[in-house]
């Protein structure tokens, strides 16, 4: 398919200081946009000035939900390329959690291919300074008119780019997180598996709550049991115990992470034992007490790697390494940004340049 491009009149003006840049407000010039009907299947891809779009008030995702979306990074390097993360990966999947929410799929290779346009039509609004990025949210929602509980036979599939500043503007800081006992985020046989509006709508009353303790984010356990840990906020976790690293098994209610997967092939790669596996909460504190340990860290796209100093579990304080970064948690850290960034050389194989 062919992308018919409409460039703006009005372009915005661009940040003049990326150090002053924060997550998500400001939106670029333009926007990827494609239909789906029902007997056409997806069609009409185009990229348009960014702006509102028109939906009825009886559009089916504002009721009932019927949305998937994914998030990645393009980087501008020191020598001027234009990198993306393991694209293909998102696409494939968005694909997953359509399957999920009863949404069309999508063809993967085109949708890397609408990533790539709409991020060379925007090109100068990557920011350059190191720990800066190009944040892309690509998305899929309902909007047939009716308000019957059914798979919608009308979508669209929007992409938006949002220029983000660094994570750690004043270097990397372990967070505090507290373990929630009482919300669960999703459950198996529901939709934790796939990147959907309801799952962030679920955690909101948590985190919210968390916050207000002084928590930067919650550690989620798993919803029949209540013991075996699922993920940390919005990222998976990974736990180093006596050297080896231990990451949650994905059960279903557990997202797969593009950081969480690239993070075991580094890990595998420089030696390290890692198991995929049921981890509960006790472990975690049994090790703690036994000195076992050693680092613990959540990995997602928009920290990369985000060390964890203290876990709170029933006001009990698990203070990890001193509550400083540990030397996995940082080796992974600077080999993952610096591949993205284009400062070490790729030798996974993981950017695509535009
Ligand atoms: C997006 C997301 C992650 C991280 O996935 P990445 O591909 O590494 O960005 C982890 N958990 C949840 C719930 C997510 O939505």
């Amino acid at each position: 398919m062919k992308i018919d491009v409409t460039l703006t009149k009005h372009p915005k003006e661009k940040p003049a200081d990326e150090s002053k840049l924060s997550f998500g407000k400001l939106f670029t010039d333009h926007m990827f946009i494609m239909d789906y009907d029902e007997g056409e299947g997806w069609h009409s891809p185009r990229i348009v000035p960014y702006g509102p779009i028109e939906i009825e008030p009886s559009a089916m995702c504002l009721h009932y939900g019927q949305e998937v979306f994914e998030g990645l990074k393009a980087y501008h390097t020191a020598d001027g390329r234009k990198l993306l993360f393991r694209p293909d990966r998102n696409m494939a999947r968005m694909n997953i959690s359509n399957e999920r929410l009863c949404i069309p799929k999508i063809d993967e290779k085109f949708g890397v291919e609408a990533i790539k346009k709409l991020v060379e039509v925007d090109k100068d609004w990557i920011p350059t300074a190191k720990g800066t990025s190009l944040y892309i949210r690509p998305f899929i929602f309902a909007v047939d008119p009716m308000i019957g509980v059914h798979p919608a036979k009308h979508l669209k599939f929007i992409i938006i780019l949002s220029p983000v500043g660094a994570y750690y503007p004043k270097g990397i800081d372990p967070v505090d997180i507290y373990v929630e006992t009482n919300y669960v985020r999703t459950v198996r046989g529901g939709m934790g598996f796939a990147k959907t509006a309801g799952n962030y709508a679920a955690s909101l009353k948590a985190q919210d709550e968390a916050e207000k303790k002084d928590f930067t984010q919650v550690l989620w356990l798993d919803g029949v049991e209540r013991k075996y840990i699922e993920e940390v906020g919005t990222m998976n976790v990974f736990f180093i115990i006596n050297g080896k690293a231990v990451t949650p098994s994905l059960d279903g209610a557990t997202l797969a992470g593009i950081t969480r997967m690239s993070s075991m092939e580094l890990l595998r790669k420089w030696g390290y034992d890692v198991e995929e596996r049921r981890i509960s909460i006790d472990e975690v504190a049994e090790a703690a007490a036994a000195g076992h340990l050693d680092e613990a860290f959540g990995t997602g796209t928009a920290a990369v790697i985000s060390p964890i100093g203290k876990l709170c579990w029933h006001d009990k304080d698990i203070v990890i390494n001193g509550g400083k970064i540990g030397p996995i948690t940082q080796r992974l850290y600077d080999t993952l940004t610096g591949i993205q960034s284009g400062e070490l050389e790729d030798d996974m194989g993981w950017t695509v340049e535009i």
